[in-house]
């Protein structure tokens, strides 16, 4: 396969996501579809490389900011973006029809329904994760390779799962980018033989390495062995309290949000102000973010009942 007609589909497009993004536009990737729940924020700013302060100002949707600066350098190429959080019932809409998925999350809910889409379809994925100065990554070739079910049959506590309020080092990032970026064309150009197999940690501080072999999916395996991918049927979670950004996301069902008609009705309640792509409106202590399919992230705020109650006061219950 040559690059250009290569399809990769990217989840979460913080650090470690813009970072795979940029480098993958850059070496000619045909196809990238972004997928991402969030906006930009100031704070973004020092290690997510393809946003700048002007795209915190607008606070744009952090898929739609992506998409913009990668075609501003290579028009060449289609950039798809999804201003969405993943879940299981638009899975298969959002990871079909590309040759590979990549982790740009945060979190191992959102890894595990990665992992149990790709093995139920045979999709190669890879998983990556930097917190602080620490990073780790493992490719996943379902039925050939160990999955992220073989290795951690639950979600890992620890270092791993640590909510970014330790802060990323920027070079951690630029690190495992490199790497996953690296697999992802070897994926592409069929250099299979090439990949590494083998769940890889490295501290770039302490120079701590570390790697657990992955080469064969485990006996007795919940997704690759007995194919019980319970993450595809999950019942839909409609709070999420998101980590270390003292912000939690209401996840409605469909609700389709007319912008002028909700800023007109909030415009005595505080400020408020939208573009195409969010809405935002401030109440002291909080501030809330509203997208257009009636998805909301409410900031200053960690209590799913009390974001849920201001959603029901200015939104709609
Ligand atoms: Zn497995």
């Amino acid at each position: 396969m040559q690059l250009a007609a290569g399809r990769v589909a990217l989840v979460g497009c913080g650090a470690t996501g813009s970072a795979l993004a940029s480098l993958l536009a850059r070496a000619g990737v045909g196809f990238l579809r972004i997928i991402d729940r969030d906006y930009v924020e100031p704070s973004n700013l020092q290690r997510q490389g393809l946003f700048d302060e002007s795209d915190a100002a607008e606070s744009l949707p952090k898929a739609i900011a992506a998409a913009r600066k990668i075609k501003s350098f290579n028009s060449e190429i289609a950039v798809e973006a999804h201003a969405a959080d993943l879940t299981p019932q638009n899975v298969e809409e959002l990871l079909s029809s590309v040759n590979v998925l990549l982790d740009g999350t945060d979190n191992f809910e959102t890894r595990y329904l990665i992992n149990d889409f790709a093995v139920s379809q045979g999709v190669p994925w890879i998983y990556a994760a930097a917190v602080a100065s620490y990073a780790v990554t493992m490719t996943v070739v379902p039925g050939e390779m160990a999955c992220l079910a073989c290795i951690f049959p639950d979600s890992p506590r620890g270092i791993v799962e640590t909510c970014d309020t330790s802060g990323i080092l920027n070079s951690a990032v630029s690190f495992i980018a490199s790497i996953v970026s690296t697999e992802v064309l070897k994926l592409l150009l069929g250099a299979r033989n090439k990949l590494r197999r083998t769940l890889l940690s490295y501290d770039i501080w302490t120079h701590d390495l570390a790697e657990i072999n992955t080469a064969k999916p485990r006996v007795g395996c919940r997704a690759c062995a007995l194919r019980d991918f319970v993450h595809l049927s999950g019942e839909d979670r409609p709070h999420i309290t998101l980590c270390g950004r003292n912000s939690v996301q209401i996840h409605e069902r469909q609700r389709p949000i007319d912008f002028v008609e909700v800023t007109r009705r909030l415009t005595p309640h505080g400020p408020v102000r939208h573009n195409e792509f969010v809405l935002k409106f401030w109440r002291e202590p909080y501030e809330l973010t509203l997208f257009p399919d009636g998805r909301a992230i409410i900031k200053g705020t960690t209590d799913t009942a009390v974001a849920r109650s201001l959603y029901a006061k200015y939104v709609g219950s």
